[in-house]
């Protein structure tokens, strides 16, 4: 046979690095929902077992919470049923999809879109009942009276800080900026050259360039502490919002009841760690095997 003295494609640098990145940001992609998915059934088996009666017992004491707050809460409940649910996606889909059709700006349409499909799915998650919030502007909270009432507690809670407590309104704002950071770090980290340790030493003339270069490839040691302090504050603000609920409805609903929701809450909690630890987990899991691929050592 003869032999090919030329270098194999995947001997080649920028294709261990291109086949490094496209690996390294799959694991973070895909590796999420996998990670999550068992928490997530057994949470949802949850919410399932909450009865109409259940439901029924926690919508009856709402106006009671309200009135004991009037002062200091001002919030409208909205029921998202399908019926509402249909009509605020009748009222949002043409608005939006009218802006989409009117950019020009590929990046700034690609935003839209999925900020849209991001709406939808919000919106349809609280008619499943698998979600509720509470919506800061226009001083909403979004919730499915037949499926999780209970959770009616819970979004004014986030309500009752972030009307009465400024440092809340900071919170919220971080919890959405914390996740875009943690997205683009991740992405210059997964990017980024990384060189063989022993060519860093040698290397005198290293300038700015390189050393950001060298930081950002050398940051996937850090990337899992990293990853939890920016999801911080979005823990803090869920914990608050149930300890809230737990006040709340204290003395008002029976004993039984008032255990089921704090132990949902609870379990809803640890959605979010467990969200926050999957997110942690699959970009240093991402980072690790794209510098373990552009270093691997051709094959003789
Ligand atoms: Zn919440």
């Amino acid at each position: 046979m003869e032999k090919i003295s030329t270098i194999k494609p995947w001997e080649n640098k920028y294709v261990k690095q291109a086949v490094g990145v496209a690996a390294g940001y799959g694991v973070y992609k895909y590796g999420g929902r996998v990670l999550t998915k068992p928490y997530l059934g057994y949470f949802n088996k949850s919410l399932a077992s909450l009865t109409p009666q259940d439901n029924a017992a926690y919508l009856s004491i709402k106006n009671t919470v309200l009135n004991k707050y009037r002062n200091t809460l001002h919030v409208n409940i909205v029921n998202i049923d399908a019926a509402k649910s249909k009509e605020i996606l009748e009222e949002y889909l043409p608005r939006a999809n009218d802006k989409i059709s009117k950019t020009k700006n590929p990046l700034k349409k690609y935003v839209l879109k999925t900020r849209k499909k991001r709406y939808v799915n919000r919106i349809n998650s609280f008619a499943e009942g698998k979600n509720a919030c509470y919506k800061p502007l226009t001083k909403e909270v979004y919730v499915n009276y037949e499926k999780n009432a209970f959770a009616i507690f819970h979004e004014l809670g986030h309500a009752l800080d972030r009307q009465n407590i400024k440092i809340f309104n900071n919170i919220s704002k971080w919890r959405q900026s914390n996740k875009i950071a943690m997205r683009v770090l991740f992405i210059l980290a997964l990017l980024s050259k990384q060189k063989a340790k022993k060519a860093f030493d040698s290397d005198k003339n290293f300038g700015v360039k390189e050393k950001i270069n060298e930081g950002l490839s050398n940051i996937d040691k850090y990337f899992f502490p990293i990853s939890m302090i920016m999801y911080a504050p979005i823990l803090f603000d869920e914990a608050s919002a149930s300890i809230n609920a737990n006040k709340m409805v204290k003395g008002i609903l029976p004993e039984n009841l008032h255990k089921k929701m704090n132990v949902l809450n609870a379990k809803a909690f640890g959605t979010y760690v467990v969200g926050a630890l999957a997110v942690a987990t699959t970009m240093k899991l991402g980072l690790i095997l794209k510098n373990k691929i552009i270093n691997a050592k051709s094959q003789k």
